[in-house]
Formats: structure tokens, C-alpha cells, sequence
């Protein structure tokens, strides 16, 4: 079967890679020492150039805040910090700042870190900066440089969604290898496209390796992600005939990411990285178990009185009750107290000594309420809160399992009450997502 073959020189750093056309050539074989064919032609580009929005790194203003990482604080080529920027990324997730400086050192990587932690972007950063800082002087089409592995076709699809968004500036072409579909239009693709990242299933991807559409000798960067599920799933002989296609491992920079580490998993992840490092994130567990947690649907002008009833309410002791703006918490707080409840503000409003005197205060007593916002909350450690209000969704599912950790901590169970308005309601698809579970609303009580 003829394979195309092309010459593509990078341009400079300020200047997306493009496009180019492929010429068809002989086949070759995916050998490790396979000599490579000379490119037969310089090719032009055909393709109209793209008109790239004028944007630079100083149009990214973040401010620095103590104990977060920034993404300016890494070296990161401004096409991809543009991404970022776009995608709304503010500071990096724990597993993104622990992980980054490792990986864009070079250095292979073993993260344990589950879905919804940014482990995606964590790897895709790295995989990104690495194409568009090296660039070998020709490329060959069916030969990706970097390849992502992962066990379903969804996730996979996830990746290279959020590989397509996050590199939107960055001109590097982006492709799936799944299983189930499209067979002869990736056959195609692999074939007459210069493909920078691979993101595959394993089955469809050792196929068109045995058909010789893609040779995988010329993969520099290499991710393996859920590591564990492909074990589940009976992919990994496929994955060590895949990875056994790619470059030595001391010649590859490999990250492998992995939600629980089994033993197999181990023995696996030591032999497919060469000196790792190793990561480990824990998300901030959602303590089902000891937290009850309610959505109540509720209109936007009943959600004081609603909220002032259950706090009146025999079963509460302390409560925190977070909204997303500090002129709502501020606005909350001087209503409930009009309505008789004592209740305090901590958010970045108030000044520093008089927070930890408010803090001091709602230790001491067993029955009082605190009205934050997130960024304010996320440093109380108290034990012993019986609620948590969520006067209005969190706009990030991070942010809606930070606050209801308040509760339920030390052993005791707790209460999350969460108000859903109807702007509020499309909130709810991401959550659930987020928390992997379906969430059940209903109508506050009557009483
Ligand atoms: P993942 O664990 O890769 O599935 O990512 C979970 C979600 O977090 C995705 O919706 C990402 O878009 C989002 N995400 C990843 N990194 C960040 C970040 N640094 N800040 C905010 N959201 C992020």
C-alpha cells in the first residue's frame, strides 16, 4: 500500500506549524532502525494560512496567591498558554503543579490520580510543549510523535476534544484511533496527514500497526492513561505489543496515569518508564458516606426563607452557608440578621484579624452560621458543622466538593444542602459528571 511522505520544516516559535500536503511513497517497515525513505520533494504549503488572534502571555492576568501555581509559572510556550487562557484556566490543579515541572523537565512520570483531577491537561501541557520545542527537520506521514493511549473510546475522544481546545493555537494536528468506527476515514487520515498526536484505543491502533497505516518508531512522547482499567479490560497485551513498536524507553518520555495501582499495574508502569518519578494526587474524597447530600429546586426569591427556616430548625448546629459572590455573602449575611439569626461574613472582604476572630467565634459556640464565600472558606477546618448551604451552585464542581468537606469531617456525619434556581439547573449535568454519580433533586420541605 502506498504511503505518503513529506517534508515538514517547523517554522519559528511565534508561527503555528502548517498544514502540508503529502505526496505518496513506498511503504516501510515500523522498525525501531527502519531506514527512512528521503522525502522525494520539498512540498509547499496549499493550505491558506490561518489569520492567528494577536494575544501574549501579559493578557493573562492571574494574580499570585500563596500555596498555588500559576501557569505562568512555568516556561510554557504562549501558544499554548493562549489555550489555557481560553479554557478559563486560572492556577494549576495539585496534580498539574506537581506533575508539570517533572514532566517538562524531560522525566517519565507514574501519576496516580483519578478523572477530575486535570490529570488530562497535566500530561497534554507537556506533550504540547515538547512538539513545538523540538522539531525534528522532516516528518513522515502514518508516523505520530506523540501517542495517548486509553482504554475507552470515550475517554479517548475526551482527550483529543480537550487536546483539540487546549492546542487550538498551537497548529499541531490532532487525531483519533478508535475502535467500533470510521474505519477507512482514519486509515485515510493516517495515511495522507502529517499527524502530531495520536490519541487511540489499543485494539484499532495495533490493527492499523499490523496493516502498516501507522508506524510508531518516530513517538517521542508516550501516555498511557488509566493504566488499571486497561489491565480490566484485557488490553494489556495489545499495549506491550504497542509500546513495544515505540522508541526504547530511555528514547521516549513516557507518562502513565493510573487511578489504583495493582500489583500488575506496577510491574507494568516499572517496565514502561524509564528512572519515574512518581505523583500522587488524592481528590478531595466526596465523603458520601458521611455526608447527606440534597438539591433542592427552588426559586431564586424563596431561597432566604427557605434558607432562614431550616436554620431556625432544631438539627442545626453550626452551618456555613457559601455563595459564588462576595456581594451576595455580604448582602446574605446582613438579610439573615435582619431575619434574626446571628449570622457572620468571612470572605476576602474583611479584614485579616477580624476573619480569624470570626473563625475563633464560630469554634466556640455550638450553634452558629458563617456566611463565605469559596475562596474565604476553603481554610476552615472545623469539626462539628452540622450543615452546609450551597445558596447557589458552585459555577465549578471543584468548588461544590471543597465546600460540602466541611461537613461530615472527624468521623461525624453532616448535612450539604444545595440551593438550584432555575439559571442554576444546567449546573447540575457538569456536577454530575464531576462527581460520576446522578444526582437526585427535589422540592424543599414545606415546613
Ligand atoms: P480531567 O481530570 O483531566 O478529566 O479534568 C477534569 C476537569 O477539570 C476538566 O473539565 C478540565 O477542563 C478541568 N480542568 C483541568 N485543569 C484545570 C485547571 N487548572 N483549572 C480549572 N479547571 C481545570
Amino acid at each position: 500500500m502506498p504511503i505518503g511522505l513529506i517534508k515538514r520544516l517547523f517554522p519559528s516559535k511565534e508561527k503555528a506549524p502548517e498544514k502540508l500536503a503529502a505526496p505518496k511513497a513506498a511503504p516501510k517497515k515500523p522498525t525501531n532502525t527502519s531506514v527512512k525513505p528521503k522525502p522525494k520533494a520539498a512540498l509547499k504549503n496549499k493550505a491558506p494560512k490561518k489569520e492567528m488572534p494577536k494575544w501574549d502571555a501579559s493578557q493573562f492576568k492571574v494574580a499570585v496567591q500563596e500555596g498555588k501555581t500559576r501557569f505562568h509559572d512555568f516556561d510554557l510556550d504562549d501558544r499554548i498558554l493562549h489555550g489555557i487562557y481560553d479554557l478559563g484556566f486560572e492556577y494549576a490543579s495539585p496534580i498539574q503543579a506537581e506533575s508539570l515541572p517533572i514532566t517538562l523537565a524531560g522525566l517519565d512520570i507514574i501519576g496516580k490520580a483519578q478523572t477530575g483531577t486535570g490529570k488530562t491537561a497535566a500530561f497534554l501541557v507537556t506533550v504540547m510543549q515538547k512538539l513545538l520545542t523540538s522539531a525534528p527537520s522532516e516528518r513522515f506521514v502514518s508516523e505520530p510523535r506523540a501517542l495517548i493511549v486509553a482504554p475507552t473510546r470515550e475517554l479517548a475522544m475526551q482527550i483529543a476534544a480537550d487536546a483539540k481546545s487546549l492546542g487550538k493555537y498551537t497548529g499541531l494536528n490532532v487525531m483519533t484511533v478508535l475502535g467500533g468506527m470510521d474505519y477507512e476515514k482514519q486509515r485515510v487520515k493516517l495515511t495522507n496527514e502529517v499527524i502530531d498526536i495520536v490519541v487511540a484505543t489499543p485494539g484499532r491502533l495495533l490493527d492499523f500497526l499490523n496493516q502498516k497505516v501507522v508506524f510508531l518508531d518516530q513517538v517521542e512522547m508516550l501516555v498511557i492513561d488509566e493504566a488499571d482499567r486497561m489491565l480490566d479490560m484485557g488490553f494489556i497485551p495489545d499495549l506491550k505489543r504497542i509500546i513495544g513498536a515505540t522508541p526504547e524507553k530511555n528514547l521516549r518520555q513516557t507518562q502513565l496515569f493510573s487511578a489504583t495501582y495493582p500489583f500488575d499495574v506496577i510491574a507494568l508502569s516499572e517496565s514502561w518508564t524509564h528512572k519515574p518519578r512518581q505523583v500522587e494526587i488524592e481528590p478531595e474524597s466526596v465523603a458520601t458516606d458521611t455526608v447527606d447530600q440534597k438539591f433542592y429546586i427552588i426559586q431564586e426569591t424563596e431561597k432566604d426563607k427557605v434558607l432562614a427556616g431550616i436554620l431556625k430548625s432544631e438539627g442545626v448546629g453550626r452551618a456555613i452557608i457559601f455563595a459564588n459572590r462576595r456581594d451576595t455573602t455580604r448582602d446574605l449575611a446582613a438579610r439573615l440578621n435582619r431575619m434574626g439569626l446571628d449570622a457572620m461574613l468571612l470572605s476576602g472582604e474583611v479584614a485579616q484579624n477580624k476573619r480569624t476572630a470570626t473563625l475563633e467565634r464560630f469554634k466556640k459556640f455550638d450553634k452558629t452560621i458563617l456566611v463565605a464565600t469559596d475562596v474565604a472558606g476553603r481554610g476552615i477546618h472545623v469539626d462539628g458543622v452540622s450543615h452546609v448551604f450551597n445558596y447557589n451552585l458552585p459555577d465549578d464542581p471543584e468548588d461544590y466538593v471543597h465546600r460540602i468537606g466541611r461537613t461530615g469531617r472527624a468521623g461525624s456525619t453532616g448535612t450539604a444542602i444545595t440551593f438550584v434556581d432555575e439559571y442554576e439547573a444546567y449546573g447540575l449535568m457538569d456536577l454530575e459528571k464531576y462527581l460520576g454519580n446522578k444526582i437526585v433533586t427535589e422540592l424543599p420541605p414545606q415546613e
